[in-house]
Parts: structure tokens; sequence; C-alpha cells
């Protein structure tokens, strides 16, 4: 049954993570991006863990790095490009259409695989990375089919999604229906709990786990890989930390810097 429910859950990604209906004042948010990158973060205790995690100089929110925070109160900027996309030669759901994600990333999630693949674990990419157009066209198709108030509610505008930095992933179980159309991956809790304890090793987080909906503003999404590093991810994972509590602990109250006075909802 819970299969079912992941199963279907992943069919509706867009519907889980995207569903925001806001409209992107993006001049404001790169200003307000450029002040915050110049402030420096260094040094952050996380809680459970005995060393200090040390960031790199670039800061927590420069864009192009693993620690490039990307939320519904903080989307890309708008001229944002990942810098070193490459295509993955990974297994992956609409397989005659290239996918690609940041160079490190790609280079972590092929480790992992293989990994898997020594378990008997097969697994699949669901989706990587999106572009602004790409998530335009995804919107812009669902209005057509559904209706604005609807698309509105299910898919969230472009720029708001983690998929557009090149470095998220979704990885599900492998399979024949999977490979030929993505809306038809899924992910069986044998496998979920597999990636929970075995990602963070090679730099990902579950950047939505269970539970945590009230922190992340997401539902629970076993399949969505974030590349933040392996420092971060295995000491936030010790720490039971989102990526957003992280970031609240590093640069309290910067987080939601774009929320309400930044974006027209
Ligand atoms: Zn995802």
């Amino acid at each position: 049954m819970l299969g079912i429910i992941l199963s279907s859950s992943v069919i509706g990604w867009y519907i889980v993570f995207l569903g925001r209906g806001i409209a992107i004042d993006y001049e404001s948010i790169d200003r307000m991006s450029e002040k915050i990158s110049k402030s420096e973060f260094t040094k952050v205790e996380l809680r459970g863990n005995d060393k200090p995690l040390i960031i790199p100089g670039s800061g927590l929110f420069a864009d192009n790095e693993p620690w490039m925070y990307v939320a519904a109160s903080r989307p890309v900027p708008a001229k944002y490009q990942p810098r070193d996309l490459v295509e993955v030669n990974l297994p992956h759901g609409d397989s005659n259409i290239p996918i690609r994600l940041q160079s490190r990333t790609a280079e972590q999630l092929q480790t992992l695989f293989g990994v898997a693949s020594e378990r008997g674990i097969s697994l699949m990419v669901s989706s990587a990375y999106r572009s602004i157009e790409d998530q335009e066209k995804l919107y812009n198709d669902f209005v057509t089919k559904q209706g604005k108030a609807r698309a509105d509610q299910y898919v969230a505008k472009p720029g708001t999604s983690e998929h557009h930095t090149g470095f998220a992933a979704d990885v599900t179980d492998a399979s024949p229906a999977c490979a030929k159309d993505s809306d038809r991956c899924s992910l069986s809790p044998a496998t979920a709990a597999w990636l929970a304890e075995t990602a963070p090793k090679y730099g990902f987080i579950i950047r939505y786990p269970a539970g945590k909906q009230p922190v992340t503003g997401t539902a629970y999404e076993p399949w969505h890989l974030r590349y933040v590093g392996v420092a971060f991810a295995e000491q936030a994972t010790k720490a039971n930390l989102t990526f957003d509590e992280f970031i609240e602990q590093a640069a309290p109250g910067k987080k939601s810097s774009y929320s309400q006075t930044q974006i027209n909802r």
C-alpha cells in the first residue's frame, strides 16, 4: 500500500513540490541576493556534531555552489545559469531525452548508483536539471490542459524549483515503464530507506524528509536528492536537520528575507 502511495506521489511530483502560485519580483530578489552573498559565514555549529562545519568563503547563498539555497520563498535569480552542466550517463526516465546535472553532482550520483548496483538495487533518475523555460512550458501546458486556477494550485511558477540549480535529482527504482515515461517512475519504501541511509555518504541529502513539512513547506519526497557536499550531507543528516533548518542556524533570519516583502503573492 505504501508503495502505491509513494508511486502515486512520484507521479504527482510537480504537484507536491512546485505547487505555489506566486509572481516573482526578480529585480528585488537579485538586489537582495547580492547583499546577502557578501555576508560571511565560515563556521557553523550543528547540533549533534562535535566539530563545526566550515563553509567555503563564497558564502551560504552564493550561486552555483552546493550551498545555494532555493525554496518557495527564495527563487533562483532571474538570470541564473548552472555553471557546468554535463549530460548524465545513467538510466533515466524518458530515456530518449538527455538529462543534465552539474558535473560534481553527476559524478557523485554515478558513484551512488554504482554502490546501489553492487547491493542489487537498480536505480533510475526520473528528473534532473530543468531550466526556467522548461518550467514555463510545464506550467503553460498545465494551464492549457487543466486551467489556470488548477495550474496555480499545483504547478510552481518558474524559478522556485531546486531542479533549476543542477544540484537536484529525483531518484527512483528502475523499471521499463519509468524509462519510457518518467511520470510512471516509482520508489519503493525499501529503496527509499536505502537512499536515506546511503546518499549522505556521497554528498546528497533527502531535501524534504518525512515529518518536516512544517519546516520545508514540502511534503515528504524520498526521491528528491540534493547535492550539498559530503561534509554537510553527513553532518546535517546526523543532526536530523533539514537544509532549511541548517540555513536558519547558520544565518538566522536570512533565509526568509524574500518572503512576503520580496514576492508578490
Ligand atoms: Zn525533485
